[in-house]
């Protein structure tokens, strides 16, 4: 490493440490602020509430089996191989993990914001490496739904994660039409609610590159197949998605 190159992630890390003091860090469930040795995915009230994602689970979709061995594919991944390769969630999506998100998503909260990117952030300990992404895409948002919520939920987790200077992408994805937000829908109408919803941006070129979607929320995965679908169509290779929290049946 160059001495250029190892002040300049001196300087990020001072950054983070910075915005730590200036923001103090909250459990993303309760709000409690926490101590610097405290677990940053969950305070100790919030680590009996909050269902952490762990092996073994689907080598796709990352939906955990209750028993076995991972590896292998869960019945729905079985049926229907979706458009990603590698989907992984950190927390199940149940309260009070669906509270805070909904927190985050209808008010701008920035010192919430950082700490689910920092559950985000630890999608890498469930394999995704995110260092090794040619791109990195937020799901988009349709201008209707922008402008009435003033950001898009997936970017801002990506503006506050502790790693700076990853390859994010924003605009190389579009929504193409206005869905009903998935939560409002029954599981069997997601699928349909958001076909043919997102296209590759004119212009870019996604032949051979490795790519990472990135949402705060997987229900069906409908959305995160749709958007594989294009990009995988426009010559992708490889498409993996996180999120913080994504839906668990079992
Ligand atoms: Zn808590
Ligand atoms: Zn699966």
């Amino acid at each position: 490493m160059s001495g250029d190159q190892s002040h300049h992630s001196l300087w990020r890390r001072a950054r983070w440490r910075i915005g730590d003091l200036l923001y103090p860090r909250i459990c993303p469930w309760c709000n409690r602020v926490l101590a610097p040795h405290d677990d940053p995915l969950a305070c100790a009230e919030c680590a009996g509430l909050v269902r952490r994602l762990a092996p073994p689970f689907c080598a796709v979709c990352g939906a955990p089996f209750a028993t076995g061995a991972g590896g292998h594919l869960c019945p729905a991944c079985e049926r229907k191989q979706p458009a990603f390769d590698h989907l992984r969630g950190v927390v199940a999506y149940d309260r009070p993990v669906a509270d805070a998100i909904i927190r985050f998503k209808y008010g701008r909260d920035t010192t919430l914001a950082r700490a689910l990117a920092r559950v985000l952030w630890s999608t890498r300990h469930l394999g995704i490496a995110w260092t090794g992404y040619d791109a990195i895409l937020p799901v988009p948002l349709h201008p209707d739904r922008l402008r009435t919520r003033r950001f898009n939920q997936a970017l801002l987790l990506l503006w506050s994660l502790p790693q700076r200077g990853l390859p994010v992408r924003a605009q190389w994805l579009v929504r193409t039409r206005a869905t009903a937000p998935q939560v409002s829908l029954p599981d069997d109408h997601r699928h349909t609610n958001v076909r043919a919803a997102f296209a590759v941006a004119p212009g870019v070129v996604l032949k051979g590159l490795r790519l990472l979607l990135v949402d705060d929320v997987a229900s069906t995965g409908a959305t995160l197949h749709e958007c594989a679908k294009v990009c995988k169509k426009a010559g992708a290779r490889e498409v993996d998605a996180a999120v913080v929290a994504r839906s668990v049946l079992c």
